[in-house]
């Protein structure tokens, strides 16, 4: 039961996660903890995912694993107000500079770039650990890495998972992995270390060449992948001895709608991600 689900999602629990990050660290890669959430209606809700994420860092922490956490701000309430959202994100980040963690604000959909951004400069201005997600496929991508990176902010770069209109955002599969690779030169010219989001072969074989050719030390990067996807890939730039980052979600209400979805329909397990990110 759940097999397919199992392999994306490590389970219901933060148990669950926690055994999945002490596997991943065992293999020599880090984590990054995603606590799913139901499509936020009311702030409690958003008060509930906060707590869940502290719980998160204070059990990463107690189990001396090697994880930090990914959110999302629009479950933390950015869409229902912006200041109680920005203020239960700041509580978890001061509990992860504590900790001597990190919190990754993930990047959704493009009404809420520009407040996503702003919300990572006002924590950074703050002395707290936090960085933030760039999308290659939006035009504006590769004006934001200059500004971040000259900085010093710490980007996971990827291509991007929502459907965006053509005014604002590539759709060619081929114009989005040439910004991919641009955006990539200028994040890695930078000072801030870089997250190399990506399972496409043809992205991870450039940023290869682009680490070789920049000579860019292990401490300034890490490849970043989702659970369970590509493994061999991922095991791959593992042995090459590359610093490489898991991102495992984990959650009850997830687990139980994927394995009723992926029961279904089989076929459906390449887009438990699609609809997690809400694209
Ligand atoms: C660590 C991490 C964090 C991310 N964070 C964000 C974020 O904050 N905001 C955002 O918009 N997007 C995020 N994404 C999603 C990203 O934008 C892409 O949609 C996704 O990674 C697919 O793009 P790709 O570069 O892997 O290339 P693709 O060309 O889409 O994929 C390359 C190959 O990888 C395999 N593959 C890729 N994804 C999956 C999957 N889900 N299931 C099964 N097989 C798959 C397929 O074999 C595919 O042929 C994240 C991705 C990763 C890896």
């Amino acid at each position: 039961m759940g097999r397919v689900a199992r392999r994306y999602i490590a389970g219901e629990t933060l148990e669950d996660a926690l055994a999945a990050i002490r596997r991943l660290n065992a293999a020599g890669a880090e984590a990054t903890l995603d606590v799913l959430g139901e499509f936020i209606r009311d702030f409690s809700e958003a008060e509930a995912t906060a707590r869940g994420y502290e719980a998160a860092l204070d059990g990463i922490h107690a189990a001396g694993l090697r994880s930090n956490v990914s959110i999302k701000p629009t479950a933390f309430g950015l869409l229902l107000d912006e200041a109680r959202c920005a203020a239960l994100i700041r509580g978890l980040a001061e509990r992860a500079r504590r900790l001597g963690s990190f919190v990754r604000l993930d990047m959704e959909d493009s009404p809420c770039t520009d407040r996503t951004i702003a919300m990572c400069r006002a924590f950074r201005a703050e002395g707290l650990p936090v960085g933030v997600v760039l999308q290659a496929y939006l035009r504006r991508t590769e004006r934001d890495a200059a500004a971040l990176a000259a900085e010093g902010v710490p980007i996971r770069l990827c291509k991007g998972i929502y459907r965006e209109p053509a005014e604002i955002a590539f759709q060619d599969r081929e114009e989005i992995r040439a910004n991919y690779r641009k955006v990539l030169r200028i994040l890695l010219a930078g000072t801030a270390k870089v997250g190399i989001a990506t399972h496409d072969d043809a992205l991870v074989d450039d940023a290869r060449a682009a680490l070789a050719e920049l000579k860019v030390p292990r401490e300034r990067y890490e490849f970043q992948m989702l659970l369970g996807v590509r493994e061999p890939l991922r095991d791959g730039l593992l042995r090459e001895r590359h610093p490489l980052r898991v991102y495992v979600p984990y959650g009850a209400a997830w687990y139980g709608y994927s394995v009723r979805r992926l029961r279904e329909n089989p076929a459906l397990a390449g887009h438990v991600f699609r609809a997690m990110f809400g694209g």
